[in-house]
């Protein structure tokens, strides 16, 4: 039997507008009727089941993109938000209470170390940051009042990969919950499956992948989303993250296409790996064999969608950094950016931009080099042409 595919539960998900659409209906509406007051009460309390209420809880377009990403991920149910941080600081805060205590990845996107390192202690929720590839770090370092583990499933930017069947078996009898943000690696990667208790996603990134707008996705137990949308003391019902029908809708159109984009980002970032290893460039890559989680993402990875389209070089110095990517924005290559999973190539110095949070002697011990440039591969469809304009771009610094 076939393994656990996200494209295929996808595929499966039947879904139609109310007119018998192909895509369903946008419900373009704030609030929502009700034929009796009786029924409005019990709407309230969660206990009318296909009865809307107010869409900062539900709409149904949102509803329709979460389905739609719970099957994916293979969870019970799903959310989804107007940012990736409106996703990450909702589905945290929803599990922990001043006095309690979280384990975080240290190399986590600059915005999420941010929030730990900085917001979380406002409310006395200690923090402490480990080595996501140090499994006895990790079980060391958990305590009676830890409540979530937190980690990336590919790291940003050094493409670590977390053992995550091995940290769920340390979280296991704890009582913390394995939080797993997997914006670089949706469908390459199904954490729920390995083990993850909550996914969270930056759909910003790879899931809509047209770089049009934010949004954001929790994935988990269907009484963990409950939790949150509840209207008592739940994070996202309360804080107001919720992201607009439209925009979910034209998400829910992206998502079909993942599969297919996902397998040709990886193709060409390996492409390109191969050409780096020819120039005599060593590439950060985790379908490289000289990466040190290439075995263990071989491991877990669902295979047909690669390994990534994120990949990573060396240059050794912001200021070599700059040149080349400005010289590479010259050529053509794609766009001097921060962010990811676009159809065009986007490159960024992680330490001057998406890691700028991270203190210069924290980036310096986790092994990340000042002048690390930082791709995200395109879609292109001649990467022949876009391995010989990086290469010209190389040699022209
Ligand atoms: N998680 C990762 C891995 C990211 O790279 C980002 C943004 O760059 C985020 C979360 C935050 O997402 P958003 O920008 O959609 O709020």
């Amino acid at each position: 039997m076939k393994n656990f595919d996200p494209a295929t539960n996808l595929q499966e998900l039947k879904q139609f507008g109310e007119f018998g659409g192909v895509n369903p209906s946008i419900t373009d509406s704030a609030t929502y009727t009700f034929f009796g007051a009786d029924k409005m009460l019990d709407t309230f309390h969660g206990e009318t089941q296909g009865c809307f209420l107010y869409s900062r809880h539900w709409n149904p377009t949102n509803k329709y993109l979460a389905e739609a990403l719970a099957s994916m991920e293979g969870t019970e149910s799903a959310w989804v938000t107007a940012s990736g941080m409106g996703a990450i600081t909702s589905a945290i805060l929803q599990l922990v209470n001043s006095g309690d205590h979280i384990l975080a990845s240290e190399t986590t996107y600059g915005g999420t170390y941010a929030f730990l390192k900085n917001y979380l202690p406002k409310f006395n929720i200690e923090v402490t940051f480990v080595n996501p590839t140090d499994l006895n770090q990790i079980r060391n370092s958990i305590k009676e009042n830890t409540k979530i583990v937190y980690t990336e499933m590919m790291s940003n930017p050094l493409l670590q990969i977390a053992n995550i069947p091995e940290i769920a078996k340390i979280t296991k009898d704890t009582n913390a919950k394995l939080m797993v943000d997997n914006t670089f690696t949706p469908m390459i990667f199904s954490p729920a499956k390995l083990g993850a208790d909550i996914v969270v996603y930056s759909m910003t990134k790879f899931i809509n992948g047209k770089n049009d707008c934010v949004a954001g996705a929790i994935c988990g137990s269907e009484e963990y989303i409950n939790s949150l949308i509840s209207v008592n003391d739940g994070t996202a019902m309360l804080l107001g993250p919720v992201i607009d029908p439209l925009r979910s809708s034209s998400i829910l159109k992206n998502l079909y296409t993942l599969h297919i984009r996902m397998q040709k980002h990886s193709a060409n970032a390996a492409f390109m790996a191969e050409k780096f290893a020819e120039m005599g460039i060593r590439a950060i890559y985790p379908g490289l064999k000289s990466h040190p989680g290439h075995e263990l993402m071989t491991s877990m990875f669902n295979k047909e969608y690669g390994y990534g389209g994120m990949i990573a070089i060396d240059l050794e110095t912001p200021e070599r950094a700059a040149k080349f990517m400005e010289s590479m924005q010259n050529k053509g290559v794609g766009y001097l950016a921060v962010s990811l999973g676009y159809f065009r190539t986007l490159f960024s110095n992680s330490g001057k931009s998406t890691s700028s949070e991270i203190p210069e002697e924290r980036q310096k011990a986790m092994g990340m080099s000042p002048g690390l440039v930082r791709f995200s591969m395109g879609l292109d469809h001649d990467m022949e042409k876009t391995a010989q304009l990086i290469k010209e771009a190389y040699e022209s610094i």
